[in-house]
């Protein structure tokens, strides 16, 4: 976290725009693929920052910042639905003291308006972590469901809802309309329950619950929805037609005769300790609950002071969430076992007694590499303290030394590679200890992996269990084999699990995959520090894989985004004998290896020119129909180079409703304004 008294404007600004990227593709990760790259606690401390720095420095303030905003969007294969009341966000507090300013500033808010009590009653509910829906009742009879999406629009979800059985088709009254608000979860015995299976299948691993959740929740077969085992908690009443209630608690008991299950509630509290023990006292009870739970909301339970108190453009000023530390339990290290990765990289693992944490068994434990491991001491035989970190990969947070076993020795790092025997070297400057040896079988398994995962090559079918089989079946022994598996169709049909079916799909995925863009096979590929961000950068600068190839390290580092470790790392990688024979071998095969996005700047061997090839467009505020994302991709596709801040070097501004700063600086600077619709025309009349 930045110091912000030693910061300068033009640093905090830096940062700003970093953290909103940032926190935008974890967004996008967490809420759309629902894949999260990183712990909720790490992701909670960065928007904590961003708060701390966007208060600081209202002038930088964005109506379209990740804090002003709810973080999911609406898949473009479900139907968008507005949502009749927007489903907002909750605003997070970790310590007693945020709690109870919250819980004043709803009273002092309150007392301003001078119309109600200035004591009012609070209720005090688990907050289940699962993934918040809405569903609609039309004269009692189930007529809608809808996920959260950014909050103003949701996706359709109706016919994978219904298979939920928590959830009543008929309403005991028939009123005219009814929305409540709900979250579906996934207690946890069908998670283990899925992720055995999705395992024994050789299918991605969810990485809990609520992931696992909301993955189920959003399917285009509704029969794999009804497979999951979901259940339901309703917790608020959006809108009701035919009926009127004054409190909170009044509309959940109503909505329990209606034979809805209401989120388990007793009382309402006024003081602050007694808030702060209902807080406490659901976490003592946390462990015994067959489902996750992140926290406690904390919630006015009068409907017309919640009326008074409004909402933000997130959150409504009426609720607030304290959420609960990550949970830690105590283990031993029964091990520590070395993975390869794809780039040669040995990380040791903890192997552990397993235990549970957060309804969940945990047995292993990621230590990073060798100063990790030296800078705890962790040792095999040791006992030490877990946390699910997010409840992505569990980690160990320290060591209880009183208990360690009499003659245990500090951890040392193999000097050979456990997969292929050869010899491991660390560089230095780097925490990395690698194999170098381009035969190692355990690199190779990570390299076709990751060649034919989702963000890369994009291959349906393949998969970590996949790659195995066809290894151990001597069918592949590298990437180019992939595209020669048409050959031996017969022996694909004759391995268990594949039918007729599945091996035309995957031969069709395969040979769809040739025609894959230029960043794609450059992210497949696998070259260190290039992700698929730079995979971008060097396909928007080079018309062709030949021609990066060519590259020099210093032509390389000319290129705005990389520095001297990234273009030695390619350079590198292009002088490889086994690399140069592979791109080949793909070349011969009819992978695409042209750019689509190349740009010039005014150089002769312009491959393409597309409608806005040299130009660089920044958006700002809301548009009307367009996502941020959908109009910077149609934007690059178009050839533009979409920026984050305005310039002198700006040629356009696409803006939308409540821009904020960045529109002010484009017309200081004179630079073109446009409006979604000019921009869509711009794009359409230069394309003719
Ligand atoms: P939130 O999950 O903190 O709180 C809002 C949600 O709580 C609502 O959508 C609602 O459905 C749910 N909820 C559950 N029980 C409730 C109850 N009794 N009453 C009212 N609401 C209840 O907010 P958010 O905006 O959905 O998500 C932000 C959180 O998600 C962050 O705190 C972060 O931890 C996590 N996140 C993580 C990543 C990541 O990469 N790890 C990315 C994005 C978000």
């Amino acid at each position: 976290m930045l110091d912000l008294t030693s910061i300068t404007a033009a640093e905090a600004e830096i940062r700003i725009e970093k953290l909103r990227t940032l926190i935008h593709d974890y967004n996008r990760r967490y809420y759309d693929e629902d894949n999260p790259l990183v712990s909720d606690a790490e992701y909670d401390q960065l928007l904590r920052e961003l708060e701390a720095l966007e208060a600081a420095y209202p002038l930088f303030q964005d109506a379209s910042s990740p804090t002003q905003v709810v973080g999911g969007t609406v898949r473009s294969d479900f139907s968008k639905v507005t949502h009749a009341v927007p489903m907002q966000s909750l605003q997070d507090y970790f310590s007693q003291t945020e709690v109870v300013s919250f819980l004043n500033r709803v009273r002092e808010l309150l007392q301003d308006e001078d119309k109600s009590t200035v004591n009012p009653s609070f209720v005090v509910e688990q907050k289940i972590d699962g993934v918040s829906v809405s569903l609609e009742y039309r004269n009692g009879i189930y007529f809608q469901g809808l996920t959260r999406g950014d909050g103003l629009e949701g996706e359709d979800i109706t016919e994978n809802l219904r298979t939920l059985k928590d959830i009543p088709n008929q309403l005991q009254e028939a009123i005219p309309r009814l929305i409540v608000r709900g979250e579906v979860y996934m207690p946890f015995a069908s998670f283990e329950r899925l992720n055995e299976r999705q395992s024994r299948e050789g299918l991605r691993l969810f990485a809990n619950p609520r992931n696992a959740a909301s993955g189920s929740l959003r399917q285009l077969d509704p029969t794999v929805t009804a497979s999951r085992y979901l259940s339901l908690f309703i917790f608020n009443i959006q809108l009701i037609e035919g009926k009127q209630f004054t409190s909170h608690l009044e509309g959940l008991e109503w909505l329990a005769t209606q034979g809805f299950p209401t989120i388990p509630l007793v009382r309402t509290y006024t003081g602050d300790a007694d808030i702060w023990q209902a807080i406490l006292d659901i976490e003592n009870e946390r462990n015994q609950l067959p489902y996750g739970i992140d926290g406690a909301v904390i919630k006015v339970d009068s409907l017309f002071d919640r009326e008074l108190l409004g909402q933000t453009s997130k959150v409504p000023r009426w609720a607030g969430a304290f959420k609960y530390a990550a949970e830690r339990q105590q283990t031993r290290v029964e091990d520590i076992v070395i993975q390869v990765g794809r780039t040669g990289v040995l990380t040791p693992l903890a192997i552990l007694t397993p235990v549970l944490i957060d309804g969940s068994t945990v047995s292993r434990a990621t230590l990073h590499n060798e100063d990790y491991i030296a800078a705890k001491d962790i040792r095999v035989g040791d006992l030490v303290w877990v946390e699910k970190a997010g409840d992505i990969i569990p980690s160990i947070i320290s060591v209880d030394e009183t208990e360690r076993p009499e003659g245990s020795k500090p951890y040392k790092m193999p000097s050979h590679c456990p997969s292929c025997g050869s010899e491991v070297t660390r560089e230095s400057g780097e925490a990395a200890v690698r194999c170098t040896s381009p035969d190692c079988p355990a690199q190779l398994f990570r390299h076709l992996v990751h060649f034919t995962s989702r963000d890369a090559m994009n291959i349906i079918g393949f998969g970590e269990s996949k790659v195995q089989l066809f290894l151990d079946e001597k069918l592949i022994s590298g990437i180019a084999d992939i595209y020669q598996l048409h050959e031996k169709r017969e022996q694909l049909l004759n391995l268990p699990l594949f039918g007729e079916k599945s091996v035309n799909n995957l031969l069709a995925a395969i040979e769809d995959s040739k025609g894959n863009s230029l960043e794609r096979l450059i992210h497949a590929l696998g070259i260190r520090h290039i992700g698929i961000n730079g995979a971008r950068v060097l396909a928007e600068h080079y018309p062709d894989l030949k021609s990066v190839m060519q590259a020099s390290p210093s032509e390389l580092a000319e290129i705005a985004d990389f520095g001297d470790i990234t273009a030695k790392s390619i350079h590198q990688f292009f002088q490889l004998d086994h690399v140069k024979k592979l791109i080949e071998d793909l070349a011969a095969l009819g992978l695409n290896m042209q750019s689509s996005i190349y740009q010039t700047d005014g150089g002769s061997e312009e491959l393409r020119e597309l409608p806005l090839t040299g130009k660089t467009l920044v958006i700002t505020g809301t548009l009307p129909s367009l996502k941020r994302k959908e109009a910077q991709d149609m934007a690059r596709e178009a050839g533009a180079k979409v920026v984050n801040s305005v310039s002198q070097k700006t040629d356009f501004v696409l803006y939308g409703e409540k821009a904020g700063r960045k529109l002010d600086d484009a017309k200081e600077l004179g630079i073109e304004l446009l409006t979604e619709e000019d921009f869509l025309k711009l794009i359409q009349n230069m394309e003719k």
